[in-house]
């Protein structure tokens, strides 16, 4: 094993030659990982805020390989998945280990799919992730479809099918899916009720000099429903005061959180960042767990970062900052640096109130160790 990895480096040193670019250099040719690239991605006008997810999604290692195993299966046409799975691999397959692609398949797809990305604005990065996990999900979803109703299944034995109000979960619901648990708790009759909901992401609010486990903790605090807010219970048979609190009740096995950064303020008619310093540690446990959790001690690994630089929502630039194998990259569109693992404290965020200014984690993603 040990001699066959050097063999397979000393040739990939061979045919990389004189030309070898900083950041190669840089890994180094013992150190550069063995079958993997590091690509930037060209920008087309103020796309970086899908640049920027992209890479952190091909970082995700359970994503980038089910993306590459759809586009191993028989060819299909076009989508959004087909153009993703085409850029994965182009990637995946170049001869030289550093270099840029440009994502124009995927970029015009995007454009043709979704008039909200129809257009050279910066985009929020958060809402193309959503809508990117989405609309891979539905393509699967339609495509199992299609092949039972091609398949084997026969005109009598549909019903299966109809009575299913929830489809089959996909790949993408596999890696990204958790559950959160809504408890509610008649404050007249102590009575308890559950609800669960599924969700692909977190969506956290932030606080100044704060932590991610503090936010997650907010995230689950307990709120009083009271006055016009109070809620029906079913065993009072009236709107009583309750408690309310959301706790995670299965976790996924990539835990995407996005950072509520983006605040609209009456007063200004517009939305303005909130560059509040909070830190996101490189390994992460949940504590807003409900008591049932399946899996509640999973240890998470910081794997990829989106981060916002800039002053708001439809100005600045989004770059992502990932891990690959035991160091970590920086992809700014086609520019890609080595960075130290202290340097990502830099992207925090400020402790001055003042600047709104900064570069800031955004979108994190944890995947699970186990
Ligand atoms: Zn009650």
């Amino acid at each position: 094993m040990e001699i066959l990895m050097t063999v397979s480096r000393i040739a990939s040193i061979c045919t990389m030659g004189a030309n070898a670019s900083a950041l190669e250099k840089e890994i180094g040719p013992e150190q550069f990982p063995v079958n993997e690239h590091y690509f930037g991605l060209v920008n087309f006008g103020n796309t970086c805020y899908c640049n920027s997810v992209l890479q952190a999604l091909y970082f995700c290692r359970p994503f980038r390989e089910k993306v590459l195993a759809y586009k191993s299966q028989p060819r299909k046409k076009e989508n959004l998945l087909t153009c993703l799975a085409d850029l994965f691999h182009s990637i995946a397959t170049q001869k030289k280990k550093v270099g840029v692609i440009p994502p124009k398949k995927f970029i015009t797809r995007l454009r043709k799919e979704n008039e909200l990305f129809d257009n050279y604005m910066q985009q929020d990065a958060h809402e193309f992730l959503n809508y990117l996990l989405n609309t891979i999900a539905d393509i699967l979803q339609e495509e199992r479809k299609q092949e039972k109703q091609n398949g084997r299944i026969p005109n009598g034995n549909i019903d299966n099918e109809n009575n299913n109000s929830t489809p089959d979960p996909t790949w993408v619901h596999e890696i990204f899916q958790g559950t959160l648990t809504n408890e509610t708790r008649c404050l007249t009759c102590e009575t308890i009720s559950s609800k669960d909901e599924d969700f692909l992401d977190l969506s956290v609010d932030v606080e100044q000099n704060t932590s991610i486990t503090h936010c997650l903790r907010g995230f689950s605090n307990t709120e009083t429903l009271c006055s016009e807010y109070k809620y029906y219970c079913e065993e009072c048979r009236s709107k009583q005061e309750a408690h309310k609190r959301m706790k995670v009740k299965k976790l996924p096995m990539i835990l995407a959180l996005h950072l509520k950064r983006f605040k609209y303020m009456d007063q200004l008619h517009r939305y303005t960042k909130l560059s509040y310093r909070v830190v996101f540690p490189l390994e992460l446990r949940l504590f807003n767990t409900s008591g049932d959790a399946t899996n509640p001690d999973r240890m998470y690994d910081l794997v990829a970062v989106v981060v916002h630089c800039g002053s708001g929502p439809n100005r600045g630039h989004y770059i992502a900052i990932v891990k690959s194998h035991d160091f970590w990259l920086l992809f700014d569109d086609d520019i890609v640096e080595k960075i130290d693992a202290q340097a990502i404290e830099e992207f925090y965020g400020l402790t001055s109130d003042i600047s709104k200014n900064s570069e800031s984690g955004y979108i994190l993603f944890y995947q699970s160790r186990d």
